[in-house]
């Protein structure tokens, strides 16, 4: 069965480019337009990959982004790549931070964009074929608002059980500092980065707590933290 790729692009030339190359390459596509039709076409197929314009005209490429890493529709890992114009330079890192795989900036050549989403799909299927190992993976019960490591639920305060939720929720993808505020403290004045800082010490010392040989969490200097796939 052909992979299946969701095109929302309000510009009807560039879709049709876009469609080409993908079928081409082997791919099975459906355009839309809008955002409010890209929500319906996720409820209807199960898309392996979205391209994802910024500037639609009922709304931002970026609010689907927010939606899907949220897990509203379905596979919260879906892989999405962002198409955004030039000059949107801000736009570009705020899409990386959101959980968007990559991006490609307009204008841009259909071959390019094909090549990119063969380099998310291989990607997307290595970390999937990782080894699991079921004694040391974490377990997200969004319900009662508790996670389980290693067969273990922990005792988290709320900001910890927020601050590791935003993790899992991004297997692979490192989360900033200013993502991880943002997710957790919203725009609680007093919370800086050394706030993110200490609560993950804190998440570190129960996972240890439980699992003494493991550190899912990783530091990425200057850059935030994450959590491998292989651990959600
Ligand atoms: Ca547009």
């Amino acid at each position: 069965m052909k992979p299946h790729i969701l095109i929302v692009e309000d510009e009807d030339a560039i879709a049709q480019t876009l469609t080409y190359a993908l079928t081409t390459d082997g791919f099975e596509t459906q355009h839309v337009r809008m955002l409010g039709e890209a929500r319906q076409a996720l409820q209807e197929k199960r898309a392996r990959l979205v391209v994802l314009d910024v500037g639609l005209p009922d709304g931002s490429g970026f609010d689907l982004c927010r939606e899907i890493r949220s897990g509203k529709h379905g596979d919260a890992a879906l892989p999405i790549l962002m198409l955004t114009a030039r000059s949107e330079e801000l736009d570009r890192i705020v899409g990386l931070e959101l959980g968007a795989d990559d991006y490609v900036a307009k204008p841009f050549s259909p071959r390019e964009v094909s090549l990119r989403v063969k380099t998310i799909l291989r990607r997307a299927a290595s970390d999937a074929g990782e080894k699991r190992d079921a004694g040391s993976t974490f377990q997200l019960d969004r319900d009662a608002q508790r996670i389980c490591f290693a067969g273990e639920w922990l005792t988290l305060a709320r900001r910890e059980y927020l601050l590791l939720k935003t993790l899992l929720e991004r297997p692979g993808r490192i989360c900033s500092r200013e993502l991880l505020l943002d997710m957790v403290w919203g725009h609680d004045a007093e919370s800086g980065d050394r706030t993110v800082d200490t609560h993950v010490k804190t998440i570190r010392a129960k996972l240890k707590a439980i699992r003494s040989d493991l550190d899912p969490i990783e530091t990425h200097r200057g850059m935030g933290y994450s959590i491998s796939p292989k651990f959600t």
